[in-house]
């Protein structure tokens, strides 16, 4: 894998035209730059299944396909914003659908990517809630109903979310290190990328014995960190500071 990014947590929404345009423009920049783009979750703040017809999901939609068109690798994993993307949106991107985990050898150490929120142990309640959405009866009985109605729930559901989310203690939100150690020594892998927790970092550790790395990506709701690999280095690096490079 010679060049790649990795992206998550853009959350698009119409009410933040800049951000869209920004990630647009980026994937506009990218083929000749970059030979693979990894999204890895919460693209949208909302995906009610593949036949939306909102026209900025429609927008991404294209912005996905002309990448792929121009020849640049799409792997795209689903967070807990966008689990319900499936054949259809991947058919019309050119995308490939990843599991919730999936290995990559990045400039020669083996990687885990995931989007995040299953590293988030100690948030039982949610885990608890994203086993009770994602049950296939569940999510069929759901993508059967007309589209405004997936859409009014959808709202409802966030705001009790939000509620929910400021009454819990920030470590709680938090991936659990332990859960963390566990999955990559599982795994096999030195490194592991995910986003969800909106907490960019990169962090360097001790795994049983030689130098382990967890690259946290950034939202873009507050700013817009992608993590950018490149033969010469790997960096998380803002997406406007990309553009003017890209430029
Ligand atoms: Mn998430």
């Amino acid at each position: 894998m010679p060049r790649a990014l990795f992206a998550s947590d853009l959350h698009l929404c119409a009410s933040r035209p800049a951000q869209a345009a920004r990630f647009f423009e980026l994937l506009a920049r990218a083929p000749g730059r970059v030979d693979a783009v990894y999204l890895l979750g919460d693209l949208v703040e909302f995906w009610p299944g593949d036949d939306d017809d909102d026209v900025l999901h429609r927008q991404l939609v294209q912005a996905l396909r002309s990448l792929t068109l121009a020849g640049v690798d799409l792997a795209v994993m689903t967070g807990n914003r966008d689990f319900l993307m499936q054949s259809r949106f991947a058919g019309e991107t050119g995308a490939e659908l990843l599991p919730d985990y999936h290995r990559v050898e990045l400039a020669g150490v083996a990687t885990l990517l995931t989007h995040g929120d299953l590293l988030c142990t100690r948030d039982v309640q949610y885990l608890q809630f994203r086993e009770t959405v994602r049950a296939p009866a569940r999510q069929a009985q759901f993508l059967g109903l007309p589209l405004e109605e997936r859409r009014r729930i959808a709202n409802a559901t966030r705001a009790g979310t939000q509620q929910s989310m400021s009454a819990k203690d920030d470590y709680i939100m938090d991936a659990e290190e332990t859960e963390v150690m566990r999955v990559m020594r599982q795994q096999g892998v030195r490194r592991l990328i995910h986003g969800h927790t909106h907490r960019p970092a990169i962090h360097q550790f001790d795994l049983d014995g030689a130098p382990g790395e967890r690259v946290v990506l950034g939202d873009w709701y507050e700013g817009d960190l992608v993590y950018l690999c490149e033969p010469s280095a790997n960096r998380l690096v803002s997406a406007e500071t990309l553009l003017s490079l890209w430029s």
